[in-house]
């Protein structure tokens, strides 16, 4: 994405305002500090020679950010030599060291996504041996050899043994139910995105932190920063964004998301102009969806994000959008689009099927397989099991039907009456699969703070890896429901 100088300016103005709003609703946040887990990425040169990064690596190296006078509200337990270090093992490694050692002194934690923020517990849960026994010596891990890190650790690393047998004693307890209020007691709430795909996490942020509020402070994208949530401890499932009219100026596409496509009606016949014409921000409507079109001043102009929002609101005159999903990320095999939004539901209501045996869905991904004649939705799950009652095959058998009964009518009807689709298939795929996939895709040049988990997959690079690491797989043992009458489609 283009970018310029001033952008930063204007991004940095969007994060300012972020505290004095969290203040409102949770005061004394100036007599601590935030354990955020931040990652930069090497960056590449294009062929005119201009610099291409991910745009939080940019921010981060950023004299807005590295020189940031101090501020008790922008205080952070990672010191910035740990986040700007682009070795990805030694960046967490001494971000979490960081961490523990000062956890009485925490009183927020976070990521950017949800994601990475689970991505890091699964890391102290890997590596607290080693993190306990440099708290107890007031030593570094070899591992750790970037001078700048080691150096700025050191700052703050002290022997405490103390410390490190009190962390000890709680990793090693069987269950990390609330491992996050145990190792840092003070903390008052989880600062993530858990809004769109990453709604997904929620039970296990809930389940790690005791269910701590969830905070979703900020709306925003490599194209542009969009805007910031003015109720930061409403639900998940509340949240909206107020978008700042300086970020950008920005228009709004009205979508008729319902229909799948916008070519078609069911309800009340459309105008088709109507459909294309762009609304200015002053005059979105309530309850509308839009998807949302950005002129920015590095130079898109009229550039469709790709994101669907819904008006929830008004602060004051200001519209405030719910992020609804995003656009085309789509499953098809005929006629059928499923977009991402209507997969997260189909497969939150076949997991809760899962409940039962103490099991959940911890990552999914899908896929349209279009090799068998005719194609069918694969869907790969890594399943969590605490219980210890093995799942029959009959329930994962459940579980596709019940995602196919989720699923559209468009898609229903395929299945039943025109058999263009093909039963849908569950795969389950051994634990660790999805580290493997976001190692996969860092190694090919994604972000860390930026990766989501792609939620329908294509490239037949990841399809092999997923593949290599099915233990079962289940289809749908009957076609689900369809009730034929009113007609779906215009020619
Ligand atoms: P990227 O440019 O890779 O950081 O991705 C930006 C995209 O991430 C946005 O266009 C959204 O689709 C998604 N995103 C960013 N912030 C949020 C949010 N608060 N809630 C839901 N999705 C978000």
């Amino acid at each position: 994405m283009p970018t310029i100088e001033e952008e930063l300016g204007r991004r940095s103005l969007l994060y300012s305002l972020l505290m004095p709003v969290m203040n409102q609703f949770v005061p004394g946040l100036d007599e601590g500090k935030g354990m955020y887990f931040l990652f930069v990425k090497s960056e590449a040169k294009t062929p005119g020679g201009l610099m291409a990064r991910p745009v939080l690596t940019s921010y981060y190296k950023s004299s807005y950010f590295r020189d940031r006078p101090y501020d008790p509200y922008t205080n952070y337990t990672s010191p910035n030599e740990t986040i700007l270090c682009p070795d990805s093992y030694q960046s967490m490694y001494s971000q979490l060291l960081c961490g523990l050692c000062q956890n009485k002194e925490v009183l927020r934690v976070g990521a950017v996504f949800a994601s990475g923020f689970i991505r890091a517990i699964r890391f102290l849960e890997k590596h607290w041996v080693l993190l306990c026994k440099d708290i107890r010596a007031g030593t570094l891990d070899s591992q750790i050899n970037d001078p700048s890190v080691r150096e700025a650790v050191k700052r703050i690393l002290k022997p405490n043994p103390e410390l490190a047998d009190f962390i000890e004693a709680e990793c090693r307890r069987e269950s990390w139910e609330g491992i996050i209020t145990r190792l840092w007691p003070n903390t008052k709430y989880i600062d993530v995105i858990v809004t769109g795909t990453m709604s997904q996490y929620i039970p296990t942020l809930d389940y790690y932190s005791n269910g701590l509020p969830l905070v979703c402070t900020m709306y925003a994208s490599s194209e542009c920063y969009f805007g910031l949530n003015l109720n930061p401890l409403c639900k998940p499932s509340e949240v909206s964004y107020t978008l700042i009219p300086t970020m950008a100026y920005f228009e709004f596409l009205p979508v008729n998301r319902k229909n799948g496509f916008t070519n078609v009606s069911q309800s009340a016949p459309r105008n088709e102009k109507e459909h294309q014409e762009l609304v200015d921000l002053v005059d979105v409507k309530l309850g509308q969806e839009y998807e949302l079109v950005v002129t920015t001043y590095a130079g898109l102009y009229r550039y469709r994000v790709g994101d669907i929002l819904c008006v929830a609101g008004f602060k004051n005159k200001a519209p405030q959008f719910k992020f609804i999903c995003r656009k085309n990320v789509a499953l098809s095999i005929d006629s059928d689009k499923t977009d991402e939004f209507e997969l997260q539901n189909a497969v939150k209501n076949a997991a809760d099927h899962l409940l039962q045996f103490d099991a959940s869905v911890t990552e999914y991904t899908s896929y349209a397989d279009t090799s068998t004649i005719p194609g069918h939705y694969v869907l790969y799950w890594e399943i969590g099991l605490s219980g210890a009652t093995p799942i029959p095959p009959s329930v994962f058998e459940d579980c596709c039907l019940i995602m196919e009964e989720s699923l559209n009518s468009v898609y229903r009807q395929g299945r039943a009456s025109d058999k263009s689709i093909g039963p849908l298939e569950i795969r389950i795929v051994e634990g660790g699969t999805f580290d493997k996939l976001m190692d996969y895709a860092l190694s090919q040049g994604a972000s860390i703070n930026q990766y989501k988990t792609p939620r329908c997959v294509k490239y037949a690079p990841i399809i092999e890896l997923l593949n290599s690491r099915v233990v079962s797989n289940y289809f749908s043992p009957k076609c689900p429901k369809w009730v034929s009458g009113h007609k779906q489609w215009c020619t």
